[in-house]
């Protein structure tokens, strides 16, 4: 007899708990070898005075079972509380959130009735990193930052995904057209780790139009990987399209953690009634238990699930007249369910589960990556809060701050070039930035050139908010250009 293995669980808030004691009651009739750690998150409290809406014994648990099941939690009005989920996913590096979004029809109403989508988002970094920063009286800054090594995890993560769960294609979707450098990365290690993996169709398309094309014909998308905010926006449009946001299930997973929830919220109108669909926490329930090398179980629960939905047993978010045959509550929803375990559906496609997906090299370089060896400081992006008149003006008063090697270049204003020869078009708010290099803009420059130069800007009475260096990487510049030269 197989060991239990233990999981931590939290029943959220709103219908968090109905839903949750739906689901551990199906999974447990299907023979899931598990023990429960429960622990209180979310509402409570956050209201108890605990900004992050999880008590610091929790942890213990989670770091202990390193499986998490989470019913959906209400995060208060108001300012001061931190989402739990961000909390939980930066504190155990949860770096791939995936969301399988399936379509069930005819039982479950869809415009899109061949759609079987996973989309597996960067969970970590992009602007989701919450460094932000405001600059002058009309202007905040957020960053954005992509890097090598969480574009790989989550890149070799997706074609690992893809691998195990016979998927055919990955696509990846970019704005590397207008973010050349942080997009123009993870689509770079996409293309050398898309090398690795010739048994996989693997294509990139540019986010604006890949989201028209998945929310119009979902079916020619199979595997989608994508950083943070495009991921968040466009799994849920997926997870909607398919039929509805409560038929999905999400994971959270890290190297050697990982977080099982549905992708909807508490929905506290809903509480207490026993009307919510469980389907999309089950569905989280059920990519656990493949996790924790249960597919057995986990194929049981599926198809039983399935089997109900097919049956037209349908909770009144997916009820329909003419398709369904019974509108239940949450708690007969899951007797429904528990009484077919055992059953395969009839018309929607049975599922299989193997062993759970290779989780072992996420963190391997691609093969052919090379890092740049040379980073050579050639300039100074000098940022001022200025408000007291045109470009030409501003322009003429900081070439007065040029010499010892440095001289100004160019003045940028929100992306847009404004000095020399700017357009008088142009808005321009009270933010610019100054680009600083050699006089041949090629040559290097020194620490101790920018450091007298920066100086220099507030002797003459500059409010400089923020200087950014500009580094040539194997000689090939690593900074975005002065638009339109
Ligand atoms: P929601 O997902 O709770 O509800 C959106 C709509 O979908 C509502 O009409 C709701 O009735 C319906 N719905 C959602 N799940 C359902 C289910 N299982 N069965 C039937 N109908 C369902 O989103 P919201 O109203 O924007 O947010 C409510 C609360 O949930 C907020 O406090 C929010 O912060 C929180 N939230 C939590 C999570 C999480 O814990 N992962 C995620 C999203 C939102």
């Amino acid at each position: 007899m197989a060991q239990n293995v233990p999981i931590t669980v939290a029943y959220g808030d709103g219908i968090g708990p109905e839903i949750m004691n739906a689901t551990l009651d199906i999974i447990k009739a299907a023979g899931a070898r598990i023990d429960i750690e429960e622990i209180e998150v979310g509402e409570k409290v956050y209201l108890r005075g605990i900004s992050a809406g999880i008590e610091p014994s929790a942890w213990d648990s989670l770091a202990r079972t390193k499986v998490f099941l989470k019913a959906p939690i209400t995060t208060p009005q108001g300012g001061g509380y931190k989402s739990l989920n961000v909390t939980v996913r930066t504190a155990f590096s949860l770096y791939a959130n995936v969301r399988p979004c399936v379509a069930y029809y005819p039982f479950v109403e869809t415009k899109h009735p061949n759609m079987d989508v996973v989309i597996v988002r960067e969970n970590e970094e992009d602007l989701y990193s919450g460094i932000e920063y405001q600059q002058t009286p009309t202007v905040m800054e957020s960053i954005k930052l992509i890097s090598r090594p969480g574009s790989e995890k989550i890149i070799r993560y997706a074609f690992e995904y893809a691998r195990s769960n016979n998927r055919k294609k990955v696509t990846c979707f970019v704005k590397d057209n207008i973010m050349k450098q942080s997009d123009g990365l993870f689509h770079k290690v996409f293309d050398e780790i898309a090398a690795e993996y010739p048994d996989i169709e693997n294509e990139t398309w540019i986010v604006d139009i890949g989201a028209a094309k998945l929310a119009d014909t979902p079916e020619n998308f199979d595997v989608v990987v994508m950083p943070n905010l495009y991921g968040d926006i466009l799994s849920d449009v997926a997870a909607q399209i398919a039929g509805s946001v409560g038929m999905a299930g999400g994971a959270n997973i890290g190297d050697g953690f990982a977080m099982f929830e549905a992708i909807h919220g508490s929905a506290p109108r809903r509480a207490g009634q026993n009307l919510a669909n469980p389907s999309g926490l089950l569905m989280g329930a059920v990519m656990m238990l493949v996790h924790i090398g249960q597919p057995d179980v986990a194929t049981k629960v599926h198809n039983a699930w399935l089997r109900t939905l097919e049956d037209g047993i349908h909770t009144y978010d997916i009820y329909k007249e003419g398709i369904s045959k019974q509108k239940v509550g949450t708690k007969e929803f899951a007797e429904a369910v528990i009484a077919r375990i055992g059953q395969q559906p009839e018309k929607l496609k049975a599922v299989s589960y193997k062993e759970s997906p290779a989780r072992t090299t996420t963190t391997a370089r691609a093969k052919s990556a090379e890092l740049p060896t040379k980073k050579e400081l050639v300039g100074v992006d000098v940022y001022l809060d200025w408000n007291k008149g045109s470009a030409d003006e501003l322009g003429a008063a900081v070439q007065k701050v040029n010499g010892d090697g440095l001289e100004l270049k160019a003045i940028m204003n929100r992306g847009a070039k404004v000095w020399p020869h700017g357009l008088p078009y142009t808005f321009c708010t009270d933010h610019w930035r100054c680009r600083f290099q050699a006089v041949n803009a090629d040559e290097a420059v020194t620490p101790a050139q920018i450091v007298s130069l920066l100086k220099r800007v507030y002797d003459a009475g500059f409010d400089a908010i923020k200087t950014e260096n500009l580094y040539n990487f194997d000689g090939k510049a690593g900074y975005s250009k002065v638009p339109g030269d």
